[in-house]
């Protein structure tokens, strides 16, 4: 019925398989607890498909952005949850454009054997939220390291992860011409500071994402772990926004995918009525019209895609992918709930952890307001509002 794009057909069937030995059952004991699927990123690092886009040198499959796509949404589409370890692919990015030739030795090799895992982005934090530059984490040169004090919020996986990347400010405020200017971005090895200027604490949500505060107290960092130049963090962190928005939205389009597989199933078999409940085109409706939703979203982040593997921005795609995607994930997942009546309640479905886990895309990694604010202030040339 749906795929009607085969691209990377093999990669797909390879992924299938691998979640098929990770059904419902283990997602669901792991909800309960909110713990975190270990044994499942295991598998996926060992097949190598998290070292997706780690060129070949540095031990990965440098494969394309597409092909990563491919990976994560079929994650989703198999009703598995790659937020567990999806950052990893496009956060290893920022180190592999703008890390030193030691930096990119150190780390990429062992981030794709699994040895070390980079799963912690270290960027939002409480006051600051979505204005970024706003930030108050501060990170000060003495000698040859640097002194972080600060805190974080919403750091996944901070507590499964060795690597973080950190955004926090260099130079005050007021002391550069522009906001975005002052910012720098650090590895921090976690394991080393670790009860030594770095506490972390979960934040128990709606649904299982190993979501945490981090709190920075006179951490040191060794200066070499700073990426780049000092205070040009800022527009690194930008620079892979695109693949992360990209990505993200090729997970929505699984999640949408299992909703709708799973709808247009029991549409078909439940007998109400002497009839196929999804012969009455009040529970049909809403399962096409999903199934447009996601077909356009696709359409567009297939688009995305292409520009940026042919080192065009897509800046606008990768945003209004991102946005339609989680919408129709949303519409798809409601279908799926309204079509199984009870049955989408209870927890043996699955559908409602796949409806809460997929609720969130609407708000992280970037929410919708500031989506629309990009297309209409730098798509559509309309005046700036922030
Ligand atoms: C489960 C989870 C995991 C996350 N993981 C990470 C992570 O690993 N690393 C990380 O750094 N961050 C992470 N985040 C943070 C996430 O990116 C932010 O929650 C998100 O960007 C929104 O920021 P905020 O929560 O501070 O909301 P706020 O910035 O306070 O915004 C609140 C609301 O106001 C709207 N709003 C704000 N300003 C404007 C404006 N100018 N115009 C119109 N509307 C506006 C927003 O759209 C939003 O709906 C995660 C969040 C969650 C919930």
């Amino acid at each position: 019925m749906m795929d009607q794009t085969d691209n990377h057909a093999e990669i797909r069937a390879e992924v299938a398989k691998l979640c098929a030995r990770f059904p419902g059952e283990y997602w669901r004991k792991l909800d309960e607890v909110r713990g975190y699927p270990t044994e499942f990123v295991n598998a996926l690092t060992e097949a190598g498909w998290l070292a997706a886009l780690i060129p070949e040198e540095f031990g990965g499959s440098g494969l394309p952005l597409s092909a990563a796509a491919a990976i994560l949404e079929e994650v989703q589409r198999q009703g598995c949850n790659g937020a567990a370890c999806h950052a990893q692919m496009y956060i290893m990015g920022t180190i592999l454009r703008h890390g030193n030739d030691r930096q990119k030795a150190e780390y990429l090799p062992k981030i794709a054997s699994g040895e070390l895992r980079l799963q912690a982005f270290g960027v939002t934090e409480p006051t600051s939220g979505t204005d970024t530059t706003a930030l108050r984490t501060v990170a000060k040169r003495e000698g040859d390291k640097y002194i972080v004090n600060g805190q974080k919020i919403w750091t996944s996986r901070a507590e499964h992860s060795d690597l973080m990347l950190l955004l926090a400010r260099t130079t005050p405020r007021d002391q550069v011409t522009k906001k975005t200017e002052g910012l720098s971005t650090f590895i921090v090895d976690m394991r080393t500071v670790l009860g030594k200027g770095l506490t972390i604490r979960p934040i128990r949500t709606m649904m299982n994402h190993n979501s945490c505060e981090v709190f920075f107290d006179n951490m040191e960092v060794p200066a070499e772990n700073l990426v780049g130049v000092e205070g040009k963090g800022f527009r690194y962190i930008l620079d892979g926004m695109n693949a992360e928005r990209l990505l993200i939205a090729a997970e929505c389009i699984g999640d949408a995918k299992w909703f709708i597989e799973k709808s247009v199933g029991y549409a078909k078999e439940r007998v109400l009525f002497g009839r196929p409940i999804g012969q009455n085109q009040g529970v049909q409706f809403p399962i096409a019209r999903a199934y447009a939703q996601m077909r356009a979203a696709e359409a567009i982040v297939q688009k995305g895609l292409e520009k940026f593997e042919a080192g065009v921005n897509p800046g606008e795609e990768a945003n209004m992918g991102k946005m339609l995607a989680a919408e129709a994930s949303w519409a798809a997942g409601e279908a799926c709930v309204q079509t199984h009546g009870g049955f989408g309640f209870a927890e043996e479905y699955d559908i409602e952890r796949k409806f809460r886990e997929t609720r969130l895309y609407q708000v992280a990694p970037i929410s919708t307001n500031l989506i629309l604010s990009y297309l209409g202030e730098h798509v559509l040339g309309m005046p700036r509002s922030y």
